[in-house]
């Protein structure tokens, strides 16, 4: 039986900070033991930790670590197909298989993210808008009910749970393997666009007269603007280089990229460190440095410029930080203006307020995905950081008035604020279905989460 460690953690954003009763088990048998342990009025899967709020956490009850469960147990070089362990980390495979040329089809801005909380999340990528979410890679999900019996489920065999479990926030078991397609690539290198925005209009043109054409793209707003300038961004598009794109000396090993070194913050920075005018400096100085043009870099630097500076969640201090994601939809023939509406007004009440936050993300999303509890459905979708400051939970509630008027939703793995009710009203029907699948997975209640017990997912 694995240990049960009694500890405080938290996710990504450092907050809330939790007592969870933690297990990390090294072997299937532990891994059925934890799950079943009778001293656990409940248990939750736990990958790298990577999402923000509290969907990771289990106040009080159990959480099943997952990271020594990560060995890749089957690939086929010709179809690119996939079999490893929940526990196996995106970067592990990029490490392993990018010099094989081949690289996960969907990755989240973080590369440290476990196979099983990338289902789980059915997370996205700067790619959604041409190649939708994480899930539509996935063949099959091994998954463990609450007798610690493993089942495979598939969208042939069982619709309902493949499509519960992708996006359902570990909520209908633990994975225990996954199946997925990896996509080939022609190098390990990424042809990098980039253009100014003056502000929001400026930035949205782009979007449609250039950026969406790109398989990646993604713009970085300097949310501190307003006026004239609200919406000032840089864009950023992204093919996967060819060979004859690279540099002389890239070319004969088209898919091995250079190492970088990452650097660390090292303490936790003072609250009082990041404020309006830190990082209105620091944002004027990352639109002014952004040259427009078109470069070839590698793909970390394209695809995770963060994970270069590990612990960078530190410079919040210790309170943290809360990540809100929304997604303002389009109609349903496409039109833009009411989604448009609703991110000026996010951005107009975000730039007034003057809380520090760094580049928010904007992004537009393509089609909605077949996971009952999946994030993107066409609009944009906008990602802003703030620190953990008395009068963020009422700021929060005004953002959540306008993406509930405007038919959005936020993201579940960024989450640590929504109340139960807006909850509700942007879920609508698709709540129900989720719950009535759950309870047919998981009649007794066993899986069980904060964010779960905060937003009335579980009984
Ligand atoms: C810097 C940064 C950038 C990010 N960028 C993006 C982005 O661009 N797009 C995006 O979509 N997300 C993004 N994220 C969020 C991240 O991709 C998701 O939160 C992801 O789910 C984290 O994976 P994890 O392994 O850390 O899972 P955890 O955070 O540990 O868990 C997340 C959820 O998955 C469940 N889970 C984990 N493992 C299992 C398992 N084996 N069985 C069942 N359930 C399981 C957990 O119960 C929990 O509900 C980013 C995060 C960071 C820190």
């Amino acid at each position: 039986m694995p240990r049960v460690h009694d500890t405080q953690l938290a996710c990504w954003g450092r907050h809330p900070v939790e007592a969870v009763r933690a297990l990390r088990p090294e072997k299937w048998g532990d891994l059925a033991r934890a799950v079943t342990d009778p001293d656990l009025p409940t248990v939750l899967a736990r990958g790298l930790g990577r999402s923000y709020g509290d969907a990771a956490l289990n106040r009080d009850a159990g959480l099943v670590l997952t990271e020594r469960l990560g060995r890749v147990l089957s690939f086929d070089p010709d179809t690119g197909r996939l079999r490893a362990e929940a526990g196996c980390s995106l970067g592990e495979l990029i490490d392993r298989f990018l010099p094989r040329g081949f690289f996960p089809p969907v990755v989240p801005g973080t590369r440290f993210v476990t196979l099983g909380g990338a289902v789980a999340g059915d997370v996205h990528g700067k790619n959604h808008h041409a190649a939708g979410s994480f899930a539509s890679y996935v063949h099959r999900i091994e998954l463990l009910d609450a007798q610690g019996q493993p089942r495979w489920v598939s969208r042939e065999d069982d619709p309902d749970a493949f499509h519960a479990t992708t996006g359902g926030m570990g909520l209908t078991g633990v994975i225990r393997q996954v199946e997925l397609d990896l996509a080939p690539v022609p190098s390990a290198w990424i042809d990098q666009h980039t253009e100014r925005a003056r502000n929001l209009d400026h930035a949205l043109e782009l979007f449609e007269s250039t950026f969406d054409a790109f398989t990646y793209s993604v713009a970085w707003i300097d949310c501190l603007s307003g006026g004239d300038k609200l919406g000032r961004s840089v864009l950023l598009g992204g093919e996967h280089a060819q060979p004859d794109q690279l540099a002389a000396k890239h070319r004969a090993r088209p898919h091995e990229a250079p190492r970088e070194r990452s650097r660390s913050v090292p303490i936790d920075f003072p609250s009082f460190a990041l404020n309006s005018m830190s990082v209105r400096a620091f944002n004027a100085a990352y639109y002014a440095r952004a040259k427009p043009g078109r470069t070839v870099i590698d793909q970390r630097r394209f695809f995770h410029p963060l994970d270069g500076v590990l612990h960078w969640n530190r410079i919040y201090g210790k309170p943290g930080f809360q990540q809100y994601q929304t997604v303002l939809p389009f109609d349903a023939d496409g039109n833009r203006k009411g989604a448009t509406a609703a991110l000026r007004e996010i951005l107009t009440r975000l730039a007034k307020s003057q809380r520090a936050s760094f580049l928010a993300v904007l992004k537009r999303f393509g089609d909605e995905g077949e996971g009952l509890l999946s994030f993107p459905k066409p609009g944009w979708t906008l990602t802003l950081d703030l620190p953990q400051r008395d009068g963020l939970d009422k700021l929060l509630r005004e953002l959540d008035a306008i993406t509930i008027d405007a038919g959005g939703r936020r993201y579940l793995a960024k989450d640590a604020s929504l109340t139960r009710e807006d909850f509700e009203r942007m879920e609508g029907e698709r709540l129900e279905t989720f719950k009535a699948v759950r309870t047919r997975l998981d009649p007794g209640g066993r899986f069980s989460s904060s964010l779960a017990r905060r937003l009335g997912l579980v009984p």
